[in-house]
Order: structure tokens, then C-alpha cells, then sequence
């Protein structure tokens, strides 16, 4: 286990080692305050996706496609630990129970709040609704910017990356992956 305080000294230790004077008033409480934003944005790990479902999950005799779409996320990239920002869409198939609609923003962010690649975060939420709700489908499809690819790297602004994970129905049956397309394909009510 690595404290507060040792987590404090390594930040200052990276502005140290940027060239900054750690004792300026502006950067005195940074450490503090990093240590915080990263408690909140790293928050994913303390949390159990199937226990968020778990505690929303009514019978229903649907079996019509459900989709939540343009859900915005905030993660960061594993390799850089700088931010991607992007939206899911998440669709399900019900097989005799429904999850409450706000644990859906709720599982993409347990997963968002990780450090992550975007093909294995599409991957994560799908497998978990897929393990919670047992559906006869979920497809779970990510458009994201990537500010290490941005900020750094290749500098390409504005370049998305798109990713997508399907089971069940969807990955079965074209008409229904189709469907799916052409609703997140369409212009949301804004
Ligand atoms: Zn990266």
C-alpha cells in the first residue's frame, strides 16, 4: 500500500524533475490536489460493475432492443496516463430482466475510471452485462479522442477512434447489428 504522503512526494518529485520550484505558491498544495483528481478519476478500481447492475435489475417481459446512447466518458490511456475523451453506446437485448437505465453510465464509468486502452474498455463493458443481465444480446460500440495521441505522439487532432464489442444477437443476426448502427448512427435529441 502506498500512502498519501508517498503518493504527495512522487508528484513532487515529477515537478522537480520538470524543472519547477515545488515551494512556489501556486504548486504548494498540487500534490494534494493530484492525489485527489487521481482518487476520483482512478475510482474504477474500488468499484464492482456487477454489484451496480445487481442492485437495479426488475423482470420484464421486453425483448426489445434497449439503447443508451452518446454516453460521455473521461479515461486515460494506460501507456501515458493522459486522457481519452470519449462517448458509448450501449444497447442490450432483455431475456426476462431489465437493469435500471442509470446503471448503464454508471458500469461505463467504473470502467472508464481505470487506467485503459479503448479496445479492452469496449471489451469490459460488454462482458459485464453480458455476465450481470444474461441478455440475448449487448453491443457496446466507443468513439473516443486520445490526447496522447494529440497532445503528443503523431499530433493528430481530431482523429476518433472507433470501437466496438458484440454478443449474443448481435453479433448473430445482421439485422439486429444493423439496427444498432443506424440508431447510434442518428442524430440524438439535443
Ligand atoms: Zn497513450
Amino acid at each position: 500500500m502506498i500512502s498519501e504522503k508517498e503518493f504527495e512526494n512522487s508528484i513532487k518529485n515529477i515537478l522537480e524533475y520538470i524543472g519547477e520550484d515545488v515551494t512556489r505558491e501556486g504548486l504548494v498544495k498540487t500534490p494534494s490536489r493530484v492525489r485527489k483528481a487521481f482518487e476520483f478519476m482512478c475510482g474504477g478500481y474500488k468499484q464492482n460493475p456487477e454489484e451496480i447492475i445487481n442492485s437495479a435489475l426488475f423482470t420484464s417481459t421486453n425483448d426489445e432492443m434497449v439503447v443508451i446512447k452518446d454516453i460521455e466518458f473521461y479515461s486515460q490511456c494506460e501507456h501515458h496516463m493522459l486522457p481519452i475523451i470519449g462517448k458509448a453506446h450501449v444497447a442490450y437485448i432483455p431475456n426476462g430482466k431489465v437493469v435500471g437505465l442509470s446503471k448503464i453510465p454508471r458500469v461505463v464509468d467504473v470502467f472508464a475510471r481505470r487506467l485503459q486502452i479503448q479496445e479492452q474498455m469496449t471489451e469490459q463493458i460488454c462482458d459485464a452485462l453480458n455476465n450481470a443481465l444474461n441478455p440475448k444480446g449487448v453491443a457496446v460500440m466507443i468513439e473516443a479522442r486520445h490526447m496522447c495521441m494529440e497532445m503528443r505522439g503523431v499530433e493528430k487532432i481530431c482523429s476518433t477512434t472507433v470501437t466496438s464489442a458484440l454478443r449474443g444477437l448481435f453479433k448473430q443476426n445482421k439485422k439486429t447489428k444493423d439496427e444498432f448502427l443506424s440508431i447510434v448512427s442518428t442524430a440524438s435529441i439535443k
